[in-house]
């Protein structure tokens, strides 16, 4: 089954591929289906700016199309950056900016209350218009310093136990990210309508 993938992260992309493809989904990027476009996240929440990608690329293709919108909600700042996560501080900051920024917000909340969470809602359009939301989260803390490699965003910055999501090989971050989550719940929809059930 082909799936157009509304976003123009290659992160996003490089991880939605790891996830769905072993399970053999084919997965489409936004320019390689030939679009070209930048949706404007005028909404504010996950869901509506996850529809408002996979609507737009639904409506140039009528393909089937899944969209995902991410960020990090950190308690000690009230859910910020939130849905802003890609935005926050502006918007040409770099992703190790971003987590500089938000490690000096953070800079007086002790270890204890740096809680915080990955969020991710996958919409999903199928061919005849059909729409679907699948929400995943990850629990983790605020870590007080960048830390790893690997991933993107704020990955250096998430702690989960004692290593950052950067530290983590994509396999160990697939298997416990938002978005790892979101797309299992995703599978296991699209698995039982390809058996008609
Ligand atoms: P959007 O979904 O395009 O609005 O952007 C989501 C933003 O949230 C990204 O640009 C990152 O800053 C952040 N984000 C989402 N998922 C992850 C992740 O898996 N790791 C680190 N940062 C993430």
């Amino acid at each position: 089954m082909k799936l157009i993938l509304a976003t123009n992260n290659k992160n996003k992309l490089r991880e939605v591929r790891q996830i769905l493809e072993p399970l053999g989904y084919e997965v489409i990027s936004q320019s390689e289906a030939g679009i070209n476009i930048e949706v404007e996240e005028t909404g504010e929440t996950f869901e509506q700016n996850a529809e408002l990608k996979a609507q737009a690329i639904y409506d140039l293709t009528k393909a089937e199309v899944i969209a995902d919108d991410s960020g990090l909600e950190v308690d000690a700042l009230g859910g910020q950056p939130g849905v802003y996560s890609a935005r926050y501080g502006g918007e040409g900051l770099s992703d190790s900016q971003r987590v500089s920024l938000l490690i000096d917000n953070m800079k007086d909340v002790d270890a204890e209350n740096r809680t915080a969470r990955f969020v991710c809602v996958l919409c999903y359009i199928s061919s005849d218009g059909t729409k679907r939301f699948f929400k995943g989260n990850c629990e983790g803390k605020i870590g007080f310093e960048p830390k790893g490699e690997n991933g993107f965003g704020y990955d250096p910055v998430f702690m989960v136990g004692e290593k950052s999501m950067s530290e983590l090989s994509s396999d160990e971050k697939n298997q416990i990210s938002h978005r790892g989550n979101a797309l299992k719940k995703l599978e296991v929809f699209l698995s039982s309508k390809q058996k008609g059930l």
